[in-house]
């Protein structure tokens, strides 16, 4: 079939293509892409935005990277894919020792997966496996905190908020987890030492049961953009440790230098005893994502009585994702990332702090290249996300957060325009 572009083209994506959280019936509209560039989208009419989401956090380095379009092709004039049982390869290999050089000191024992929803799954089962092997079949239960978002499988959605998350839902089939409230200390407040005392009861009551504690460190991303006060992340690491129970931190969305540090637990200065990270993995360019642990972990797994780690996707260490992987990192590494992401934050603060005294405005908040306007309602999709495009940039609004994280290389004309539209959008102008 030859569609058209343009007209026939969203006819048949809108009868037959399921997108992000949508319904078949009233399908909300999308926006053809033919190409992108940098930190700009492309319409199929030519017509280009410039882009504020990062494609979820991913696309760091922008879209069509010489250096990352290299490290691709390269890896594909020598193989795209080959099976990870039996056999390893230097991407893989590459990757691992970069990633394990990177992340916190303990961690030095990965498994690559698909996407992050998997990195979760994996981490939720290494966490069950240590203790079973242990002989701690009981530790089976998780404990994390609300507002949080790990992923749409079955295991990730049982740690998702769940209010906001889809527990009601699936109720009979979720496993039953322990939720403390989330902190309510932000990222720059005084300490207020009542705000552990929920978590610290939960983890006193039922350590017995709770295999590990899984959270989204300092950032909480698609269960609201709170940014929370690092002590309490360090108070739930001093907690873990005392209670004996495994801490899984979700550095996803947060990994790779979005907040400022490298990885988001940096801020503590904790290191977590499992690690997920996804989404800029690549740069955005494949699906990759990895699981990591420490010696610790993998030794208890693996002197279980299965005596091996219980799982292996089919495409396992793609070394097309695992090239770029690489490309990306030593991307990242060979510039002033902390510099750029300084920049970013101090014009999203000033770019966005006019938004305060639009009415219908509840709170502006700012991390590293994150920027987040919190509307007192929710806001119209389909219609604020037209406004959006005919002004000429990317923004994609979920409930009552209107929200940039953009890609690190966008220059100050360019973020000055994406704040501009957004204080102008909110406005109603
Ligand atoms: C996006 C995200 C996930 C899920 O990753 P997918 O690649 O969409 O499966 C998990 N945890 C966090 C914190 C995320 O932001």
């Amino acid at each position: 079939m030859n569609l058209d572009l343009g007209k026939d083209l969203l006819e048949f994506d809108r009868k037959h293509i399921w997108h992000p959280y949508t319904s078949m019936i009233d399908p909300l509209p999308v926006y053809p892409i033919a190409s992108a560039h940098g930190v700009r989208l492309v319409l199929e009419n030519g017509k280009e935005l410039i882009d504020g989401m990062s494609s979820w956090w991913a696309a760091i380095h922008g879209y069509n990277h010489p250096v990352l379009n290299d490290a691709v092709s390269r890896q594909m004039g020598k193989m795209s894919h080959v099976m990870f049982g039996g056999i390893t390869h230097r991407p893989a290999v590459e990757l691992a020792s970069l990633l394990i050089r990177l992340v916190p000191e303990p961690l030095e024992k990965i498994f690559f997966c698909d996407s992050g929803s998997v990195a979760v799954e994996v981490a939720i089962k290494m966490s069950l496996q240590y203790w079973l092997s242990k002989g701690y079949p009981q530790k089976n239960r998780l404990l994390t905190i609300r507002s949080g978002y790990h992923g749409d499988t079955f295991g990730a959605m049982a740690v998702c908020d769940p209010v906001a998350g889809m527990h009601e839902m699936f109720s009979g089939v979720l496993t039953r987890h322990y939720f403390a409230d989330a902190p309510e200390s932000r990222f720059d407040d005084p300490w207020d030492e009542r705000d552990i005392h929920g978590f610290e009861s939960l983890i006193r009551d039922h350590h017995e049961r709770t295999a590990a504690v899984i959270l989204e460190p300092i950032v909480q991303g698609a269960g609201g953009m709170r940014f929370y006060s690092p002590i309490y992340l360090k108070k739930v690491r001093a907690l873990c440790d005392e209670y004996d129970v495994l801490l899984i931190l979700d550095e996803i969305a947060t990994g790779f230098g979005r907040t400022g540090k490298m990885f988001a637990c940096e801020h503590a200065g904790v290191a977590p005893d499992i690690m997920c990270l996804g989404k800029a993995l690549t740069g955005g360019y494949m699906t990759l994502a990895a699981a990591l642990t420490t010696e610790k972990v993998s030794e208890g797994i693996s002197s279980g009585e299965a005596g091996h780690f219980m799982h292996g996707p089919t495409f396992m260490g793609n070394p097309l994702s695992c090239s770029v992987a690489s490309a990306s990192i030593r991307l990242l590494l060979s510039t002033s990332w902390k510099e750029q992401i300084k920049r970013i934050e101090k014009q999203l603060v000033r770019g966005l702090s006019p938004c305060r005294k639009v009415p219908g405005v509840r709170d502006v908040r700012v991390l590293g290249a994150i920027g987040v306007v919190e509307m007192s309602q929710p806001v119209n999709m389909a219609e604020i996300q037209k406004r959006f495009v005919d002004r000429g940039v990317w923004i994609r609004p979920f409930g009552k957060l209107v929200y940039v994280m953009p890609p690190y290389i966008i220059s100050d004309n360019e973020l000055e325009h994406l704040t501009n539209v957004i204080a102008e959008v909110i406005s109603g102008d």
